[in-house]
């Protein structure tokens, strides 16, 4: 059997890893020059590596801990000691913990709110939650206007949208805020560091995994194939590159976000849209301010911080262990993302280092600073992951994982287990080569 792999991020490389293990001669189409899709390393001092794209793990991240552990990787602790900064609007305060300075109640309010929404969702199917057809009429945004009354309430739900799902609460529906929450471990799991999904980073970088993984995957991994068509005929499907080339195979493997999974062209078509005009993308710029050391930590601050206003509605620590570096991780998310990216290279970088300057106002200057603008990469088109609107589990949920004949589909937005998350992402390969393999197995005793 051979099958063809369509995207070299941590699901197709997942899926083609187990292919290959199988015995099925495996080829990996990757648009890029590089593998790794949304994990990306960016070397800040000689020999040490910050994420520029997935950063952290937790430990129910269980498919990923076992990778790493395969691949001689290993996870780190996430620094966070010391107090946090805050500039939510009546000046700038330090405060110990992370919890900022507004209304305790009208916060824990929001909060209930939201346990009680993702509490409601299906996990495995939200398209089949009792009132999906209501929760997925609905933007966030929309919701937000209709329920939170604090004004501490109202500021605070769009950071922390932006901060979870890297989501404009106007462009996401409420049935997906809530699947989000629900499948990454709920909000409590999400938004934590020790003990929760932020726990740890991959030593090294997280890009490594899918270095190591292509590494072992070799002559198998072709770069530079923007795939832009898939034809099944006979028994057979044929898969065409912008470069010209023409591979065949009988399966393949769509591993690529669904706005672009949408974009190649089907023959036969699709019966049902991977993307909708209403499915945006997660928006998220990373701004990278790198520093001869954490000089933070001198000043009893752990380099966490939340603004109301931007460009960096937050920052976090992101120093390689070892002391090579100070790494100020700053993240611009939600619309705000799409304002600073308009922005050009020498204004994102004052209008950061501005911010910087008056959330951290001791530090020398930086060394460096790397901005990763995730929203206009072509070969992601946002991120964290797919943010989908209005309307689009309701369409496009029954279908995500389901074949289109022999054309089979992966991916973190293919998984409700850890949607968006490098982990739902080596869930959703894990998942698609079992499907492959036991679907030749039951055509082969059919012969
Ligand atoms: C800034 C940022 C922060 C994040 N933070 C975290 C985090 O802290 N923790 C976490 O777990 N996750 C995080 N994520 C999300 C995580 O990176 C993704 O969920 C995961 O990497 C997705 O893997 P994937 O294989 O599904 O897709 P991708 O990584 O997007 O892989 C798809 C691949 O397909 C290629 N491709 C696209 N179109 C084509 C085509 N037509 N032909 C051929 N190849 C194509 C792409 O180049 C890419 O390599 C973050 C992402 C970003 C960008």
């Amino acid at each position: 059997m051979s099958v063809v792999v369509i995207g070299a991020g941590l699901a197709g490389l997942t899926a083609a890893t187990d292919l290959a293990a199988a015995g099925v001669e495996t080829t990996v189409l990757e648009a890029r020059d590089r593998v790794g899709g949304r994990t990306h390393g960016i070397e800040v001092a000689p020999g040490a590596w910050a994420d520029a794209g997935a950063a952290y793990l937790g430990d129910r991240h269980t498919e990923l801990h076992k990778l790493l552990a395969g691949l001689g990787l290993s996870a780190t602790p996430t620094a966070m000691w010391g107090g946090s900064r805050f500039a939510l609007g009546s000046g700038e305060k330090t405060r110990a913990g992370r919890f900022p300075p507004l209304n305790a109640v009208a916060l824990g309010e929001l909060f209930d709110l939201l346990y009680d929404l993702t509490a409601r969702v299906r996990p495995d199917a939200p398209w089949r939650t009792p009132d999906a057809a209501a929760l997925d009429t609905v933007t966030a945004a929309e919701w937000a206007a209709g329920n939170l009354r604090h004004p501490d309430a109202r500021l605070f739900f769009p950071l922390f949208l932006g901060e979870m799902m890297a989501a404009d609460p106007a462009s996401v529906s409420v049935l997906h805020m809530a699947l989000y929450l629900r499948s990454g471990g709920g909000i409590r799991y999400l938004n934590a560091f020790a003990g929760g999904a932020q726990q740890d980073r991959v030593l090294g970088g997280a890009h490594q995994v899918a270095e190591r993984l292509a590494a072992q995957l070799g002559a198998r991994i072709r770069l530079n194939r923007p795939v832009h068509a898939i034809h099944q005929q006979n028994g057979r499907v044929s898969v065409h590159t912008g470069t010209g080339e023409h591979h065949h195979g009988d399966a393949v493997v769509v591993a690529v976000p669904p706005v672009l999974a949408q974009a190649i062209d089907y023959r036969p078509g699709l019966p049902a849209p991977r993307a909708t005009t209403a499915t945006g993308r997660g928006c998220a710029v990373k701004v990278q301010i790198v520093y001869r050391e954490p000089y933070w930590h001198a000043h009893g601050l752990s380099g966490w911080s939340v603004s109301a206003t931007g460009p960096l509605l937050s920052t976090v620590d992101d120093s390689p262990p070892g002391g090579d570096a100070g790494v100020l991780t700053g993240f611009v998310t939600g619309a705000e993302a799409y304002r600073f990216a308009a922005l050009d290279p020498a204004a994102r970088e004052a209008e950061a280092l501005h911010q910087v300057a008056e959330l951290f106002p001791r530090l020398p200057a930086p060394v460096a600073v790397h901005v990763s603008d995730w929203v206009n990469e072509p070969y992601s088109r946002g991120c964290y992951a797919a943010v989908f609107g209005p309307g689009d589990w309701s369409r496009l949920g029954p279908h995500l994982s389901t074949p289109h004949g022999r054309v089979h589909w992966a991916g973190t937005e293919t998984s409700t287990e850890f949607f968006g998350l490098m982990e739902g992402a080596i869930r959703s390969g894990h998942r698609v080569a079992a499907e492959i393999l036991s679907s030749h197995e039951t055509a082969r005793r059919k012969r």
